[in-house]
């Protein structure tokens, strides 16, 4: 039995304006991941499903290769590459329904024609601290992932029977990715229900599994060992491991969008090591992630210093000055809150 976690008159509400709803468009945050595609795939399929059309995916910059196989993925619209017809759809559709994320800060330019479009905004997300521009909330950062909330707001709708095998493949591909496959955040009795439904529709986890996590190409290989062998620093009495890569790193392994994906936990595979930071250079600013185990918050820290936050064991932020003074900043701080 999986529990209802969903409020009754928050979903009731989401539930009235879709069903006056025609034309839908879903977002998600930058650099999308398997729960930004997962749930996003999944809500778009299911809606279509319920006759919703047109429903339309957007996300703010390219996904990751490994998630291309997913079903619906090549009609995804990327707005950094359409502009124009992004805004046309976001512009004209009569709800917004927002996936992943809690502000608009984290859906980059895609946050413009957000703020000035009239129509109705459902938000569903498993991030602390929601923004209030939506016209319902649902937030439930408990929840190990949004693909999950996805499978609990269809089902508490009575539409269990609407999951079809796109919607469950959409939805494991969320619920695996942001758990670490089931390695943290996945002590929920209802997520291994939950996953049981998936498996009895007809997903096969073994070939998902294999779809992401073994696809990586020769580059990214090569980055992970070097990143280990050059580049990780360990500061052992906070137990804290540090790798940061400027751009011209990151051009010799050819490095494309979600290569760096995983990186930031290898770390964590250290005896005694239970913070890992990673930081890259990107176009405009350096990208900053953090994890953690156990009880040991690390979004307060990327809040403080780093323009960012997140969950208690996976935050992200940024610095617009340089990875050295990224770095500098890092080391200055970050003792006092990195305590065992
Ligand atoms: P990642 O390190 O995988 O990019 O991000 C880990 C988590 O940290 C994400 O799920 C997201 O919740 C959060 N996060 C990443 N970057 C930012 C950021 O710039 N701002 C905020 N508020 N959260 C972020
Ligand atoms: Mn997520």
């Amino acid at each position: 039995m999986i529990s209802d976690i969903i409020n009754r008159t928050e979903l009731q509400k989401a539930q009235r304006i879709i069903s006056k709803a025609q034309s839908v468009a879903i977002i998600t945050h930058m650099s999308p991941d398997g729960d930004a595609m997962g749930s996003s795939l999944a809500f778009c399929h299911y809606l279509r499903t319920i006759g919703k059309d047109p429903v339309a995916v957007i996300v703010p910059n390219h996904f990751p290769d490994f998630l291309a196989w997913m079903p619906g993925a090549d009609q995804v619209l990327i707005y950094e590459d359409n502009k124009a017809e992004c805004d046309t759809i976001l512009l004209s559709a009569d709800l917004l329904i927002c996936l992943d994320f809690n502000e608009l800060k984290r859906i980059g330019d895609v946050a413009g024609p957000v703020a000035k479009s009239g129509a109705k905004k459902i938000m569903l997300d498993h991030h602390l601290n929601p923004d209030n521009f939506p016209d319902v909330v649902m937030s439930y950062p408990d929840s190990p992932s949004t693909a999950e909330l996805v499978f609990r707001f269809i089902c508490s709708s009575g539409d269990f029977d609407m999951i079809s095998l796109p919607v469950a493949q959409s939805i494991y591909t969320g619920m695996m990715t942001d758990t670490g496959n089931f390695s943290f955040n996945s002590n929920h009795v209802d997520t291994y229900n939950i996953i049981a439904e998936l498996v009895r529709i007809g997903v096969d986890k073994d070939a998902i599994y294999n779809q992401v996590f073994n696809t990586y190409s020769a580059d990214r290989m090569r980055l992970m060992g070097y990143c280990l062998y050059k580049k990780m620093r360990i500061f052992p009495e906070q137990h804290t491991a540090l790798i940061a890569l400027d751009r011209h790193e990151l051009y010799r392994f050819n490095f494309t969008a979600g290569d760096a994906e995983g990186l930031v936990n290898l770390p964590l595979q250290i005896k005694d090591v239970y913070y890992s930071v990673f930081m890259r250079e990107d176009k405009d600013k350096i990208k900053i992630s953090f994890r953690s185990q156990g009880d040991r918050p690390v979004n307060e820290y990327a809040s403080l210093f780093f323009n960012g936050g997140g969950h208690k064991n996976a935050a992200g932020g940024e610095n617009y000055e340089s990875v050295e003074k990224a770095v500098a900043l890092f080391e200055s701080t970050f003792k006092d809150y990195f305590t065992k």
